[in-house]
């Protein structure tokens, strides 16, 4: 523990520490002036536990100085006590409202002076605990929100491709259809699946059949160029895009978009019984959820995955429009 003991008299200076050092406390720093003790306390106040300040000296008096150190944010909150012979209400007055926690009468008593200084420097410790415990608090906090926001992400992704998985996808699909029934506009849907994507794990192997995965979610997801278009990992080799504001011909549209840049991947499919590459077949539905009701999302999954149905049924690799 460290004590810092400002008073303009030598001979109290070296009472003081006398004492405090025999009580066992080591470390005492002595100042003979206000302005002393601000200099020292500005290169050094992070190892000091306690400060005693006499009132009366000359240059800074200890109520002046007691202010100046407890406005200094260079100088941390150590505690103050006050010497003084004056003990009117009005000079104890001005030291605690400078800042001052404590005094002892002067002229200084040695039991008086170690029960004080023990007992400051007790109230100084616990409050160091408290601080301590405080900021760790504070930090396991901020740590904890951290995780918390990094798993709400990754549990809205898809683990294998990185881009959203069914459960975002059930979750943006219910939010643009209330938008589109607000706003009546109609709202496109494209599920796609990799044909024939069992020979493919069979042939290629499954590490190779989860990179093409990979690669078709990434394929897909460049396809889609408005902000609201979302593509998400709907099940095993199935895809699911919302398309919002947007008709039956132009999510036909970009189904046909889809359904051609992965042929062009040209990702080796020997044993396709569709191409000799990778292909999709594409369900398009579109609907306005005006004319279906607020909470009726499941109709436009029921729609477009009729449409991939058809498109398995009529030969894989086209893109099929839910009928009306
Ligand atoms: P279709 O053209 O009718 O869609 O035929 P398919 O073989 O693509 O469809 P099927 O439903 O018979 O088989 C889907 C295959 O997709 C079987 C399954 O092992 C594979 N699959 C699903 N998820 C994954 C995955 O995460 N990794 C790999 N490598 N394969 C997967
Ligand atoms: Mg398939
Ligand atoms: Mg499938």
């Amino acid at each position: 523990m460290s004590i810092l003991v400002v008073d303009d008299s030598r001979s109290i200076l070296a009472f003081v520490k006398h004492f405090l050092q025999l009580a066992g406390y080591q470390d005492i720093f002595t100042a003979s002036s206000g302005e002393e003790a601000l200099a020292f306390l500005r290169t050094n106040a992070k190892t000091i536990d306690l400060i005693l300040m006499d009132v009366m000296m000359p240059g800074m008096s200890g109520p002046e100085t007691c202010q100046v150190i407890k406005k200094d944010p260079s100088i941390p909150d150590i505690p103050v006590m006050i010497m003084t012979a004056d003990t009117s209400e009005s000079r104890l007055e001005e030291s605690y409202q400078a800042g001052a926690v404590d005094y002892i009468l002067k002229p200084i008593r040695k039991i008086e002076l170690l029960a004080r200084v023990n007992s400051a420097i007790t109230l100084k410790q616990e409050m160091d605990k408290v601080k301590a415990h405080e900021r760790e608090l504070l930090e396991l906090k901020h740590e904890l929100e951290l995780a918390n926001r990094e798993l709400s992400r990754l549990v809205t992704l898809d683990g294998l491709t990185g881009i959203p998985n069914r459960r975002a996808f059930d979750e943006i699909l219910k939010k643009e259809w209330q938008r589109s029934y607000r706003e009546s506009t109609c709202l496109g849907l494209l599920m796609v699946d990799i044909d024939c994507f069992k020979q493919y794990n069979d042939t290629y192997g499954h590490q190779a059949g989860d990179d093409t995965l990979k690669n078709v979610a990434n394929d897909l997801n460049q396809s889609l160029h408005r902000p609201a278009d979302f593509v998400a990992r709907y099940g095993g080799e199935e895809f699911a895009l919302i398309i919002p504001k947007t008709n039956i011909k132009s999510t036909k549209f970009v189904g046909e978009c889809v359904r051609r840049n992965i042929e062009d991947l040209k990702i080796p499919h020997t044993e396709s019984s569709v191409h000799n590459v990778i292909t999709v077949s594409v369900g398009a539905a579109a609907i306005f959820p005006r004319e279906c009701g607020s909470t009726s999302w499941n109709e436009l999954i029921k729609k477009a995955d009729q449409a991939l149905y058809e498109a398995k049924k009529t030969g894989r690799n086209r893109v099929v429009v839910s009928k009306k």
